[in-house]
């Protein structure tokens, strides 16, 4: 088929995530013509499956759950969070724009937010951060209204699933660890709501469409899309940019079918977390792509696509992620990111000479630099071990495996259940250090050094529990500091950590409306793209919950915004 057979709109659209939806929204409620084009059989990208936070300093619901804002403090906050590597302007047209997106996106549609009020800042220590409200939730989604959509959603991270079976809001999930009766009430009403949806499970074969976090935000991207009438094909593969003129004008599909693009297109096809051969190449080594929690399409291929039409790859920025430390559970689909538990008392990690090498209750982002800056250092901290005692077991999740108050070791599923050669389990501090081949003298003396460290609440060697974020995932009824708990109770229990990750979050350098930049740093006409194929506005940070997904819907919204201004500058 020739280009002028082939199908047109005004945007098209690559990859089905936080920003492709949100771009192709923005393209619909300015009333062009888009359509989402996405690779893999479902839909959602890796925000499907994240917990949906969306960060927004100084948006304006702040003031509804009493946390005051100010845009000099937003300001001051990414300024000292980025370290002076991400230009000004692109900081500035995040904060102006990300807070216009929300506003446009709750006027003129159904997707809704709620701010979460005690998720505070993920570097406690900056001027400008914030105890909460910042992150902004989206509000749950009956997933009966996408019909027939519902079933090619890309499912929920398996961590998110209370029970294995259904989700909660970010606040509700996270007062299940509080102590009390109260904070478990939203269990109960959980646990209510599961059992009227019986029915509208047995047509989803299962799947219960009461949708919160990544899954929620998508979905309702997709309700607002569907109503109206924005195509997203699934299984559809771009294999190359058209251009002429010196612009992109479209794109060939895999199957020969062209589509062209009258005002632009946007590549928002991911990071490229699942490709193996680009994350030796361009990131710190030991790494690997199965150690990434990332979409598994998200193999770099905008990033190939902008390069063939005269984008450049950003190589001083290629070695950042969205880190997070990950534990590798036999029998899992995916590795598993240890949000939570790298924060929670009766643990530690060390390295495989025994030694702690960071503050475990910091921010995902800091852990996995820093295995990275202590692998450069001594060669021990890839993997490295998280070590925690009977209190911890008994009480906290690790990974796939329920607190043993819920699952005791011997109804743990054979190939997690100790003695399988994940979860390591022994008597003795000794007889552990033994079964891992960590040093027992180096062990028992970090572990000796730490448990004065909890009776005094104070951890002077990494100030772990000294931020509002160390303490946000903890256990308020251990004292003197709810992130510091001794190990000393027996058994003890090890099982090995990994920098792994949310996704990439680098490659296509772009300008304040997120066009793509070629050699020169001369916009590429008609080239946009948002998100993770991009080098991120926030540098190496990660600013807070929802630093992600935040950019990537903020981004792409400026770029739609910008093809309608570009395109007529053209015709003019
Ligand atoms: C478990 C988990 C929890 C997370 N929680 C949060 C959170 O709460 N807040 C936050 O800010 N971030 C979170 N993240 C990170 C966040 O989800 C990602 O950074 C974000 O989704 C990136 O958006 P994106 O649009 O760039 O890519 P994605 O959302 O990953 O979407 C990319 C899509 O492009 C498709 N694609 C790839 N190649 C092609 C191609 N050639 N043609 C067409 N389509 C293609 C992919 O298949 C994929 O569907 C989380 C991630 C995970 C995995």
């Amino acid at each position: 088929m020739t280009m002028a057979e082939g199908h047109e709109v005004d945007v098209v659209v690559l990859g089905s995530g936080a920003a492709g939806l949100t771009g192709a929204l923005r393209a619909a409620l300015l009333g062009d013509a888009a359509v989402v084009l996405e690779k893999s059989g479902v839909w959602g990208g890796s925000a499907a499956m994240s917990a949906g936070a969306v960060w927004v300093p100084n948006n304006s619901k702040m003031g509804e759950v009493g946390i005051a804002d100010s845009d000099e403090d937003a300001w001051a906050y990414l300024e000292a969070v980025t370290e002076g590597k991400v230009p000004a302007q692109d900081r500035r047209a995040f904060l102006d724009g990300a807070n216009r997106m929300v506003e446009i996106l709750e006027r003129d549609t159904g997707v809704r937010f709620d701010p979460v009020r005690e998720y505070p800042d993920y570097d406690g220590f900056a001027p400008g951060a914030k105890a909460g409200g910042r992150p902004l939730e989206p509000l749950p989604f009956d997933g009966n209204l996408l019909g027939e959509d519902f079933a090619t959603l890309h499912p929920c991270y398996p961590g998110e699933l209370i029970f294995d079976r259904f989700m909660m809001r970010i606040a509700e999930a996270r007062a299940l660890m509080q102590p009390g009766v109260k904070p478990k009430l939203g269990l109960l009403a959980g646990l209510g709501r599961y059992a009227l949806r019986s029915r509208s499970r047995r047509r989803w074969h299962g799947r219960d469409p009461y949708l919160t976090l990544g899954q929620a935000l998508t979905a309702r991207l997709r309700a607002e899309l569907k109503a109206r009438d924005v195509p997203v094909r699934l299984n559809t593969t771009v294999q190359r940019l058209l251009t002429a003129n010196g612009r992109v004008v479209g794109v060939e599909l895999a199957t020969g079918e062209t589509i062209r693009a009258r005002k632009g297109v946007l590549v928002a096809t991911g990071g490229f977390e699942r490709n193996n051969d680009m994350r030796k190449r361009y990131q710190p080594l030991p790494v690997d792509a199965g150690w990434s929690v990332g979409h598994e399409g998200n193999t770099g291929d905008g990033l190939a696509l902008a390069e063939q039409v005269g984008a450049v790859l950003d190589t001083a920025m290629m070695h950042n992620c969205w880190w997070s430390p990950a534990v590798l559970p036999p029998g899992q689909p995916t590795a598993w990111v240890l949000v939570i538990e790298k924060s929670l008392p009766f643990s530690f990690f060390v390295d495989r000479a025994g030694r702690r090498f960071v503050n475990e209750a910091s921010n995902y982002n800091n852990i996995g630099q820093s295995m990275y800056k202590a692998q450069a250092k001594t060669g021990k901290a890839i993997p490295a071990w998280m070590i925690f005692d009977a209190k911890y077991r008994k009480k906290f999740p690790i990974g796939p495996v329920k607190p043993g108050m819920l699952q005791p070791d011997r109804r743990v599923p054979e190939p997690l259940r100790p003695g399988g050669g994940w979860l390591h389990k022994a008597d003795t501090l000794a007889a552990l250090a033994t079964e891992i081949g960590v040093p027992a003298s180096n062990l028992a003396a970090t572990v000796e050094r730490f448990n004065g460290f909890a009776k005094q609440g104070e951890d002077p060697d990494f100030h772990r529990g000294e931020t509002l974020n160390d303490l946000h995932y903890s256990d308020p009824v251990v004292t003197p500091n709810p992130s510091l708990g001794p190990i000393d109770t027996a058994p003890f229990y090890a099982v090995e950590v990994f920098p792994g990750d949310l996704g990439t979050k680098a490659g296509l350098r772009t300008d304040t409306n997120a066009r793509v930049l070629d050699v020169d740093g001369v916009a590429i006409a008609g080239l946009y793209a948002a998100g993770n194929v991009t080098s991120s506005v926030m540098g190496g940070s990660y600013p807070g919950a929802g630093g992600t997904l935040a950019p990537a819907m903020t981004f792409a919204f400026l770029a739609v915004e910008a093809m309608s201004v570009d395109v007529d500058a053209v015709v003019e």
